[in-house]
């Protein structure tokens, strides 16, 4: 059966890290957190980062708009709060409604205040290998890596999903270690074979228990970054994209949904947050 990789454990290791530095260091780091109408999962991801922020020593700045806030508005907040000293981080929930232009506000981020490492200043460093803010969840599933010893050269990786948030970065993060990597995606044809190749799995698509044991090599290490809603016995329960209950018969290493790679992305924005705020105060 497969050890557990508990993602609850590392990242409090990873914040009580933050907090000493933010001690240490003697600075306050703060991050704007602007939120754009009232998606109830974008409300409790706030709430969530709001909390984690403030339990490490993090200012959180929140800035809750009207679902119809016009795009300009937006922009002009941005702008402000670009030039905001007091400001180290900004981070802007999405989705965002449809009549705002995502890639406009993601690009109009200062590169050095992206704590989320969407920036395509950023996006671009890290696809030439010299990362300046790395985005939260693929940073954390290497943490977790990392911290289990589980090695990444040399080995097969296939990742599940293609999106700028997830898969594409997860892809390159991996493909910098050293990893054979093959990205599947909503088009991808004979899905399985390709996925009972792998050595470590990825998978970030969003589909409740997609991932089936008979789709992975006996010994995989399995990382399930899917956050889904579903309804069992008339109560609703999050469950990842991977059959935990089967796949952890054959894999080596699998994460839990919930206590996986959830608590991870929160710690890296943490930890993105503090870097960046330490960085501005090198300057
Ligand atoms: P997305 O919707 O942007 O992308 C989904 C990807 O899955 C697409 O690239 C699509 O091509 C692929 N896909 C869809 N159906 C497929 C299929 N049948 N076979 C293979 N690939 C398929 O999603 P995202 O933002 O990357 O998020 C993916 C999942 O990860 C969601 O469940 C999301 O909630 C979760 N998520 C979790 C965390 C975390 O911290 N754990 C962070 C971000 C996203």
């Amino acid at each position: 059966m497969a050890q557990i990789i508990d993602g609850k454990i590392v990242s409090k290791l990873v914040k009580d890290n933050i907090k000493s530095i933010i001690e240490s260091k003697k600075i306050s780091p703060s991050l704007a957190v602007i939120l754009v109408g009232n998606d109830p999962a974008s409300l409790t991801y706030v709430r969530n980062k709001t909390k984690e922020c403030l339990e490490v020593g993090i200012s959180p700045k929140d800035y809750h708009l009207p679902e119809d806030t016009p795009e300009e508005k937006l922009l002009e907040l941005i702008g402000n709060l670009n030039k905001d000293d007091d400001i180290d981080g900004i981070l802007v929930q999405l989705p965002l409604p449809k009549h705002i232009n995502t890639n406009k506000i993601l690009n109009a981020i200062s590169p050095y205040k992206d704590v989320d490492g969407f920036h395509p200043e950023n996006v671009g460093k890290l696809m030439i290998g010299t990362p300046f803010v790395e985005p939260c969840t693929p940073k954390g599933v290497i943490r977790l890596l990392e911290h289990y010893g589980i090695s990444v050269e040399g080995k097969r990786a296939v990742v599940l999903g293609r999106s700028n948030i997830v898969g594409k970065p997860m892809a390159i993060m991996l493909l910098h270690r050293n990893a054979t990597v093959t990205i599947c995606h909503s088009k991808t044809k004979d899905l399985s074979e390709i996925t009972k190749q792998a050595d470590i799995l990825v998978s970030a698509i969003g589909i409740p228990n997609f991932v089936k044991a008979d789709m992975i090599k006996k010994d995989a290490v399995v990382i399930d970054v899917g956050i889904n809603k579903v309804e069992e016995n008339g109560k609703s329960k999050l469950v990842g994209d991977v059959d935990f209950e089967n796949v952890k018969e054959v894999a080596s290493y699998i994460t839990p949904v919930p206590g996986g790679v959830g608590p991870m992305t929160r710690a890296m924005l943490l930890e993105n947050t503090v870097n960046l705020a330490l960085f501005r105060r090198s300057c």
